[in-house]
């Protein structure tokens, strides 16, 4: 067994305007599973309902059967991230957004403080882009510390071009500025909700502080 908890991205999301249309979006979000040091498995934004065989696929070609899933984790309610968590039905947590269940049980957790899944991952709250998104932050990873963080980063370029993120919807504009900058200062890589995984560098961090002191 890796002596790292391993993070394989299954698949990147995307979102963009559809070409020559005004009022078609299309996106999907990036799907990532992690194999855990202690043996856990872990799905983190499961798409949308239409790309079940798709996930099964690329979970056989990582040697992860859907009964192996331990916990999932759709880091918050959109169709498009949420779409084949009934696959994973031994799991012993479905965390969507901030609500944690197992078939008709939920542990109470409010207010919210961080979820731990194993000693060095656990699930904590990134309210913006909704009120209830939450991030899983995984430590000793293939990645160093790794933040798969949903649509708190929609991609890569929202740096440079906030209105990339704001332009997708964000329920709390102000928390959102904030917890970008939190989890930019623990993260060695953060994996974006619509794009690819990305090195956070202090560029990156500083260019965060100034938009959060900019808007609050
Ligand atoms: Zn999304």
């Amino acid at each position: 067994m890796s002596k790292v908890n391993e993070i394989v991205v299954l698949f990147n999301g995307y979102s963009r305007l559809e070409p020559e249309s005004t009022d078609v979006f299309v996106s999907n979000c990036t799907c990532t599973l992690i194999k855990g040091v202690n043996g856990s498995n872990i799905i983190v934004d499961s798409m949308t309902p239409w790309d079940g065989p798709k996930i099964l696929e690329a979970l056989k070609a990582n040697s992860v059967k859907p009964e192996d899933i331990s916990f999932v984790v759709s880091t918050h309610g959109h169709a498009d991230h949420t779409g084949n968590n009934n696959l994973f039905l031994n799991a012993k947590w479905h965390i969507v957004g901030q609500c944690i269940m197992h078939q008709d049980k939920f542990p109470i957790h409010h207010p919210w403080t961080p979820f731990e899944l194993t000693p060095d991952i656990r699930v904590i709250e990134t309210e913006g882009h909704t009120l209830a998104c939450v991030s899983v932050v995984v430590e000793n990873s293939n990645l160093g510390v790794a933040v798969i963080c949903g649509d708190l980063f929609e991609k890569k370029e929202d740096i440079d071009n906030p209105e990339l993120w704001q332009e997708v919807g964000s329920e709390n504009q102000k928390a959102q500025y904030k917890n970008r900058c939190k989890v930019a200062e623990i993260a060695d890589w953060i994996i974006p909700g619509h794009g690819e995984a990305f090195k956070v560098t202090q560029e990156i961090r500083d260019k965060l502080k100034e938009q959060l002191i900019k808007n609050n």
